[in-house]
């Protein structure tokens, strides 16, 4: 770690690995400074953080950030008019495709028939690997599904340095300048500017250590998974949200989740993961949520309860029309795996991620303004590509 570096990026996630590559591709020496471990490809479940409060935030620590427990899935959305091309870019670099529907499953297809209005999922995997496990959610164990992890590699190769299991308490600030980082242990590393790519979560957190007000504004992308019991469905072993149906607040799309089994259980109906089916309903949720340096607080409004509500009854109507019996229907608690916004307010823009302190720059689901209630990935990228045009003065 010890060097000169211009750039230090906090954070190996969707942003920060994007962030390292093209500063390493422009020339600059990068240390990224990533907190969790590497795992191996196919175990980074193990490498959940999960954060109790009304709504339930979960994400990863590990190389390659939460990316790398995404679903694969990579949607583009409408922020920012000057992010279109670093969207091309992206979806070119990350093979996006829609989901090819002979890849879906059997119930997945059966859930297809049952609304004309559906939208295939891009998905960021390469169907030519992938095995159809249903494991994208616990990291894919077969190189099929793209994590930032690329990035890094590609990184690397260009001679970024990468240092794991080195968390970073503070900003080094001089005269109004950040300058460095300080590291949990004490010891600093120095640099020209530095990146935060924390995360929605510990990049607030990291500002608030270094003095600076941070933290407000959390959303989620709040949802809850509806299921019930459908026998020798294995709809757990099929891709995961192959597509979804886009309605006045909410998305609706076919997902899996194990917490189904134990509601299933406390209800006094005994089953195998093979025999449950359900479909997600994710809200754009409103920017209810605190962090603070030691507690998140996530709650969901009365409007968010609105929605969740509507959306709810048309999961119940869709798993019925799949032959669900009424009796077996129950619901995962409420999380959010979206969490964002907690440092809008402390950049130019979306577009332009300078703060008030001369070579401090963020570039994570932090920055982003609210909910838009879809995947934030490729948008998280489109942004980091975006700043790092505007680090290296092409904007
Ligand atoms: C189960 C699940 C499925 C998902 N599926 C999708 C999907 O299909 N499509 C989609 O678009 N989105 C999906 N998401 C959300 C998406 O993964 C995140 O929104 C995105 O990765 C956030 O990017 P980020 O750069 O803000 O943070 P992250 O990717 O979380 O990266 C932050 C990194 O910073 C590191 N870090 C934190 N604190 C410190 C510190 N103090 N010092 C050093 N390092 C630190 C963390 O360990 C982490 O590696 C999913 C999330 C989950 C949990």
């Amino acid at each position: 770690m010890i060097g000169v570096y211009d750039y230090i990026v906090v954070g190996s996630g969707a942003g920060g690995a994007t962030l390292a590559n093209e500063l390493s591709a422009a020339g600059k020496r990068v240390l990224v400074l990533e907190k969790g471990r590497e795992m191996r490809p196919g175990s980074e479940s193990k490498a959940y953080s999960v954060i109790k409060s009304e709504v339930e935030i979960w994400l990863a620590e590990c190389l390659g950030g939460t990316t790398t427990v995404s679903m694969g899935n990579a949607v583009r959305s409408n922020l920012g008019k000057r992010l279109a091309p670093f969207f091309d870019e992206a979806e070119g670099e990350l093979g996006v495709t829609p989901m090819p529907i002979e890849k879906m499953g059997p119930i997945s297809r059966q859930m297809l028939d049952l609304s004309g209005e559906w939208v295939l999922m891009p998905k960021c995997i390469d169907f030519s690997k992938c095995k159809s496990c249903g494991s994208c959610a616990y990291g894919c164990p077969h190189g099929a599904k793209w994590s930032s992890r690329r990035y890094i590699a590609k990184a690397e190769s260009r001679g970024c340095k990468v240092a794991t299991g080195t968390q970073v308490k503070k900003l080094v600030l001089k005269s109004g300048r950040a300058c460095g980082v300080e590291l949990a242990d004490g010891k600093t590393c120095n640099s020209q500017g530095v990146v935060l790519a924390a995360g929605a979560i510990e990049t607030p957190r990291i500002l608030i250590r270094s003095g600076i007000e941070a933290g407000d504004g959390l959303f989620a992308d709040t949802f809850i998974t509806v299921g019930g019991l459908k026998e020798r469905s294995f709809f757990n072993r099929e891709v995961g949200m192959p597509f979804y149906l886009m309605r006045d607040g909410y998305l609706i799309s076919p997902h899996y989740s194990s917490l189904l089994q134990a509601q299933l259980h406390s209800k006094g109906i005994a089953c195998s993961p093979g025999e449950i089916v359900g479909f997600m309903v994710k809200i754009r949720d409103e920017p209810s949520g605190k962090v603070t340096d030691s507690k998140v607080v996530k709650w969901c409004t009365p409007k968010d309860i609105e929605i969740l509500k509507k959306g709810r009854s048309e999961a119940k109507g869709l798993l019925l029309k799949l032959g669900v019996n009424e009796e077996t229907l129950v619901e995962s608690h409420i999380r959010g795996v979206h969490p964002g916004g907690t440092c809008h307010d402390l950049v130019r823009s979306i577009e332009e991620p300078y703060t008030d302190f001369e070579g401090l720059f963020i570039s994570d689901a932090s920055i982003i303004p609210g909910a838009f209630g879809l995947p934030p990935i490729l948008t998280i990228i489109a942004c980091a590509k975006r700043a790092s045009s505007v680090i290296l003065g092409m904007n």
